[in-house]
């Protein structure tokens, strides 16, 4: 019935009518790709200018994101009544070394930034020295408590510089080895990826904390790992984590001969911290030494925030949220093009929150109340998304749940839906129910050793517990309707290669854009669905976040 009505309410225009595609089951889709396609030529425009935080191009995209809020009639939904909520970066630059090496055995090894080393600092300061700390190797550096590990024992990191393995300890290990699956197998647990080594260093008072890279285990290259060296983003203000004064990955190469140094071997090394048993220690006499001079500055930024408010559980939010920033302007391409427009990434999965407000605004009063966030800073290290989880308008703990749409695929209508991450939460049974009602089946991400359900906005909330799901179109190749997992895989292969974060991110008149909103349709139901109930998703025991979710049970009863 509800989607009748939404046909009716758009069927005023012949184009927009023709635009509401037939779902699977066989009634109208609700989810109108003419409205989609119209906020993506105007966001990705060269108008926007690539909607860099700080700049002009922001002023353009907040106040576009207000008056479409407005028109669709959601409410404000920052503090004291406003739209936005502002958002401080820091940013930092090495602009010089005065010297980085290592001592041991009275030699010493120069470390050379960009090709040795990439380390830059969240702490905004003019200088960083680090003058003759030790280097502690800590494996895999995981303290997990519900898998029953820790790499740490009894090491105090203060003052030390703690150096750890990529991914975590079951990545490329065989089935029958005793770790095999504790760590999610092929797929990367939190404790594999970066940003949980440099905070978990960070809380142990280390002064720096390094990633030796392994192009396998990381998921990307060295030129990857090191294209921006000495760069740094991170969230402003005083609720920000302690950060290590210098972070970064080091060369496989460069660790091999510190190791050495030591005495060590790096493959036995990683053999033995895959046991169980395993313990951080001290690797020899090796010493490390930095004087940095760096460049900081900070960039004023806002999220925008929209509400529809529940009418009789208004405390409980459900939240849809996406990211308004992009690249901003570039150094030109061959075309002569510098805007990087980012119109699937991620102006297209706004354009889908907007498309479910606009329907849910079409129904009655949802019950709880429905949170619509643009997050900025997403490309700069999911900034925005965590300055709001820093300093939650609605309080993370009666957070139902977090839907993110970032880059949704343009390659038409698919017969599954691509999961990202797994073992995560009940909202992936829900998924799959709700997924069934279209037709559809739900699919695992394509290279889930990639990591991705750690690499978008999502993750700032389901890192401290709140229950999410993520759509992602890159995340795998559908099965597309017309030309099945092939077709769907030679989409997601030519946006990474050809358009992703770059000028080719563009809008474009020939998008099919009936898989996307497939999605879209996907995440109103299960909003509509949990707006109107009592039910609170779960986590599931093999998430690494369920113990503090449980914290906070008391505040769902
Ligand atoms: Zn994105």
């Amino acid at each position: 019935m509800i989607k009748a009505l939404s046909v009716l309410a758009s069927a005023g225009m012949v184009l927009v009518a023709c635009q509401n595609v037939p779902s699977t089951d066989g009634t109208a889709s609700p989810i109108d790709t003419a409205n989609m396609s119209d906020t993506v030529k105007t966001m990705a425009s060269d108008e926007f200018m690539g909607r860099a935080p700080g700049t002009e191009g922001e002023t353009k995209t907040v106040d576009y994101l207000i008056k479409r809020f407005t028109e669709l009639g959601l409410e404000p939904g920052g503090r004291d009544g406003k739209w936005t909520d502002p958002v401080t970066l820091k940013h930092s630059m090495i602009t010089g070394v005065r010297s980085l090496n290592i001592t041991a055995g009275g030699e010493t090894i120069n470390i050379e930034q960009a090709r040795d080393i990439e380390i830059s600092s969240a702490n905004a300061r003019d200088t960083i020295t680090v003058t003759k700390a030790p280097v502690v190797f800590v494996g895999f550096g995981v303290s997990a408590p519900e898998r029953d590990w820790d790499d740490f024992g009894d090491m105090d990191l203060k003052g030390k510089v703690a150096l750890f393995l990529v991914n975590d300890p079951d990545f490329g290990v065989a089935d029958d080895h005793p770790v095999a699956g504790l760590f999610g197998g092929r797929r990367m647990t939190y404790y594999g990826r970066w940003a949980y080594k440099f905070e978990e260093a960070a809380r142990r008072g280390a002064v720096a904390a390094l990633v030796i890279h392994e192009t396998k285990a990381a998921g990307y290259g060295w030129n990857v790992a090191s294209s921006s060296p000495g760069e740094n983003y991170a969230v402003a203000g005083t609720k920000s984590k302690p950060s290590v004064d210098l972070q970064g990955w080091l060369h496989e190469d460069m660790a091999k001969q510190w190791v050495a140094e030591a005495g060590y071997d790096l493959d036995t090394l990683r053999t033995a911290a895959r046991q169980r048993d395993f313990k951080a220690f001290t690797l020899g006499d090796l010493r490390f030494n930095a004087e940095l001079a760096l460049k900081v500055d900070t960039v004023e930024s806002q999220n925008v925030l929209g509400k529809i408010t529940g009418t009789t559980r208004p405390d409980e939010t459900i939240m849809l949220s996406g990211h308004w920033d992009a690249y901003g302007i570039g150094a030109p391409d061959a075309q002569g093009r510098v805007v990087m427009p980012g119109a699937n990434d991620d102006a297209l999965g706004l354009a889908g929150i907007m498309e479910i407000a606009r329907n849910l605004k079409a129904e009655p009063a949802p019950e709880r109340t429905v949170v619509f966030a643009a997050w900025t800073g997403e490309e700069s290290g999911l900034l925005g998304s965590e300055a709001y989880a820093q300093d939650p308008v609605y309080p993370l703990e009666t957070t139902v749940a977090n839907f993110t749409l970032d880059i949704l695929q343009t390659a038409g209508p698919a017969k599954d839906v691509i999961q990202v991450g797994e073992g995560q939460s009940e909202l992936e049974e829900m998924m799959a129910a709700t997924a069934a009602t279209q037709g559809r089946t739900v699919s695992p991400e394509g290279l889930p050793e990639n990591g991705l359900f750690y690499r978008a906005d999502h993750f700032s909330l389901a890192r401290r517990g709140v229950p999410v799901l993520l759509i992602m179109g890159i995340a795998g190749g559908s099965d597309l309707v017309e030309g099945g997992r092939e077709a769907g895989d030679a989409w997601v292969k030519g946006y990474i290669d050809d358009r992703y974060h770059n000028q080719n991110d563009a809008w474009d008149a020939d998008w099919d854009l009936r898989g996307a909103a497939q999605d879209v349709e996907l995440f109103l139901d299960m909003t509509r669905e949990l707006a109107n109930s009592t039910n609170w998703p779960a986590l599931k025991p093999t998430s690494e976040f369920k113990g503090l979710r449980d914290a906070s049970a008391a505040a769902r009863e």
